[in-house]
């Protein structure tokens, strides 16, 4: 029997982790420069906390969601998104009594159960930052530039950062009337999932991908001209922050964002190389949301974005990546009691903090240097009777081919070297 990976999963294999752990640790250093810090929640949830959240009759909850029964029945879901995880944390620890501002990131596998196409997958790592307590549109600045600067900082070159408001529940309800009247005289060409939109979520009909709805909703009103009062204020506050900042925007009033909870401020990462799923991170803010979970109604704001397609586009971009990392040095040992000495040597090479290479199973000097070689170490430490007999080694530098006599004690002098 053959086991195969599930479809719409990958393995990272080791020849890719390092690119992997470059751009995680440069989120983390990046988020915890701005005074964010890592919030870590289970994969699986109650499936009620992203019903609640994200809305029962959006594509995520409705068709996407990995949802299954425990022994005692109950029903859980493998968390598609971050934000209500995080959300229900918050509320649950009473993060709200810690401080007025939690500032928190996240990292972590999504699933989805959709038709996985390149930049695609049914398990995909998503990294996020929410900040939740304050409505000042500087923070939805202040999460955008985190994204910017991450994106930029990693050697991005061709991204464009796209904004919208979609106002509030207040301003919604203005929309949803118009959206409707537009829509009455197109009900009979919609698909059946629209036609159920049309009464619950009007809004829901401009996010479909059918081509006869899309057609439809490219000339549907935008919500940017049912703003109200406050809504347009905190949308141009936002703008204006950003343009301090000089972090440039095209304003697009087709980023509606799929989930239920989005009040004001959407917007988009996209990157020009990516085709279709070209939407690098999105986000906005969710000031609905901590009272839906059950909290009081704190303002929040946040983002996501995957690793997946960050990656992608890094390639597609030669972007600079960090080199396979290499041995500092490759310990090469002859005879029985040269081995022996080598237990010692390696273990201490390595507790001074250099990655050292040792193969015992390898016997001839030939077959280590070979070896040694090929995983492109720098230096080969070399002991055999003759050296041990005098307490040396031969150190030699392997891109020179250069190679020298030295003292094996004190090790701390080759270590010296080796660290130069
Ligand atoms: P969303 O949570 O849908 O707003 O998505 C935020 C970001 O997560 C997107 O911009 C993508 O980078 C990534 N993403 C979402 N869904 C998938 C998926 N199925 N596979 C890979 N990446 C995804």
């Amino acid at each position: 029997m053959q086991y195969q990976i599930p479809r719409g999963t990958y393995d990272i294999l080791p020849a890719d982790s390092h690119k992997w752990q470059r751009i995680i640790s440069a989120f983390r250093e990046l988020a915890g420069s701005y005074g964010y810090r890592e919030i870590t929640t289970p994969i699986f949830e109650q499936a009620g906390l992203f019903e609640r959240s994200s809305g029962e009759s959006s594509d995520v909850v409705k068709k996407e969601m990995y949802r299954f029964h425990d022994r005692k029945g109950r029903e859980f879901a493998l968390r598609p998104e971050g934000t209500a995880p995080v959300a229900r944390s918050y509320v649950e620890n009473r993060l709200d009594l810690v401080s007025n501002h939690a500032k928190l990131y996240y990292l972590g596998p999504m699933f989805r159960y959709d038709r996985p196409q390149a930049g695609r997958y049914r398990q995909f790592y998503q990294y996020g930052i929410e900040f939740i307590g304050s409505n000042h549109p500087y923070y939805d600045a202040e999460v955008i530039s985190i994204l910017w600067h991450y994106l930029f900082g990693l050697g991005l070159k061709d991204l464009r950062l796209e904004l919208n408001s979609v106002g509030c529940p207040n301003c919604g309800q203005a929309y949803d009337a118009a959206l409707r009247e537009y829509y009455r005289p197109h009900l009979q060409s919609l698909c059946t999932d629209c036609r159920q939109r049309f009464e619950l979520k009007p809004r829901r009909l401009l996010d479909c991908k059918v081509p006869t709805c899309k057609e439809i909703a490219v000339k549907a009103p935008i919500q940017l001209d049912y703003l109200d009062q406050t809504c347009r204020e905190h949308f141009a506050g936002v703008q204006g922050i950003l343009a301090q900042m000089h972090i440039p925007y095209q304003v697009n009033p087709g980023i509606v964002r799929g989930l239920d909870y989005y009040t004001n401020t959407a917007f988009e990462i996209v990157g020009g190389q990516l085709g279709a799923q070209n939407s690098l991170a999105g986000g906005g803010r969710y000031n609905g949301l901590l009272e839906q979970v059950g909290g009081r109604s704190i303002p929040a704001v946040g983002f996501a974005g995957g690793f997946e397609r960050l990656l992608l586009m890094l390639e597609a971009d030669q972007a600079p990546m960090p080199a396979v990392p290499v041995p500092d040095v490759y310990l090469a040992a002859i005879g029985e009691t040269a081995q022996q000495r080598a237990f010692t040597l390696i273990n201490a090479l390595r507790l001074a903090g250099l990655y050292a290479e040792f193969e015992p199973d390898r016997v001839s000097l030939k077959s280590q240097l070979k070896s040694a070689d090929s995983q492109k170490a720098r230096f080969a430490l070399i002991i055999g009777e003759d050296e041990l007999a005098t307490q040396s080694c031969i150190l030699k530098d392997l891109q020179s081919g250069e190679q020298r006599s030295l003292p094996l004690e004190p090790l701390a002098d080759i270590i010296a070297i080796l660290k130069a």
